[in-house]
């Protein structure tokens, strides 16, 4: 059995999956804020709870929001920063006297739903997290593609192709806070459609609620949202251009709004190169649920 465990900034989450993706055990612990040893004996602590629960010793993978340096081998992006500069998996494998697989957590969903979620089967998924920020990770039959630099997937700090007059306007109103203007999370996100939605209304409300009031036919509130389907179809179209991957795969927040399932697809071919496209647009199968699942997944059955 596997145990995946996602490190969050307020909550540690731990499951035991089944080689048939059954959870067996869930729990959620606080997260030590600051505390690098606390942090290591809290996931310690989770992983001897499950395995007493369950009887057996177990795989063990992680998702943490940030990512590991090839070069280096110390956390590197993480906004928990007290992970930051750490050996994460190397202190905490000694801990735990095995192997501990740790990725993105934007990696954690795509690998959870390549196995047995929207893109299961499919040889190359990308998936996308349109939540507060934007993030994405790649899974290749199955497993993560971390890549050169251990960035493979971060387009949300791409800037969006294609832009307008306005979104040039935009973009440099609202810099990112990588340091670079345009980046896809600017416009993509729920940060990013807030911001849309005030510049033209002058009034501040969650990505939520300006999608509430699209639905009840509130003209500025559904340009706004028709703007952000526009700008989702020219950022995917990218990765299309580049990957042209099997199936494309949303998560967070804004992947609750079921009309860009429908609306954002059609956008999508004239962006793409030779304008056809015929790829799958599917929201996550596993929702909240996909950060721990990946993270379990992380070891396949064949290894
Ligand atoms: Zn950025």
């Amino acid at each position: 059995m596997r145990i995946g465990i996602d490190l969050g900034g307020t909550k540690i989450e731990a499951v035991v999956l089944s080689d048939a993706g059954e959870i067996l055990f869930r729990k959620r612990v606080p997260t030590p804020k600051g505390d690098y040893p606390g942090t290591i004996a809290a996931v310690a602590g989770l992983v001897r709870e499950a395995e007493k629960e369950v009887g057996e010793t177990c795989t063990v993978g992680m998702g943490i929001p940030g990512t590991l340096s090839p070069v280096t081998g110390l956390v590197k992006n993480a906004n928990s920063v007290w992970l930051n500069n750490q050996h994460f998996d190397k202190d905490l494998s000694e801990e735990l006297e095995r192997e501990v697989r740790i990725t993105n957590d934007a990696n954690c969903l795509a690998v959870s739903e390549a196995t047995d979620g929207a893109g299961a089967g499919k040889q190359l998924v990308f998936a996308a997290i349109l939540g507060t920020g934007c993030g994405a990770g790649v899974a290749i039959n199955g497993r993560v593609l971390n890549g050169r630099n251990g960035v493979a997937g971060e387009w949300g700090h791409n800037p969006l192709p294609w832009q307008n007059d306005e979104e040039r306007l935009q973009a440099a109103e609202n810099p990112c806070f990588c340091g670079n203007e345009g980046c896809n999370e600017s416009f993509i996100s729920g940060t990013g459609l807030c911001f849309d939605y005030f510049r033209h209304t002058g009034e501040k409300i969650t990505g939520a609620e300006i999608s509430e009031r699209a639905g009840n036919g509130d003209k500025e509130a559904e340009a706004a949202i028709q703007r952000f389907e526009q700008r989702v179809a020219k950022a995917l179209s990218m990765i299309v251009n580049i990957l042209d991957p099997d199936v494309i795969v949303l998560g967070g927040g804004a992947s609750n709004m079921d009309r860009l399932y429908k609306n954002v697809p059609p956008l999508m071919a004239q962006y793409v190169v030779g304008r056809e496209f015929d790829t799958e647009i599917k929201k996550a199968v596993h929702g909240d649920s996909s950060g721990v699942r990946g993270a379990a997944w992380l070891w396949p059955q064949e290894d």
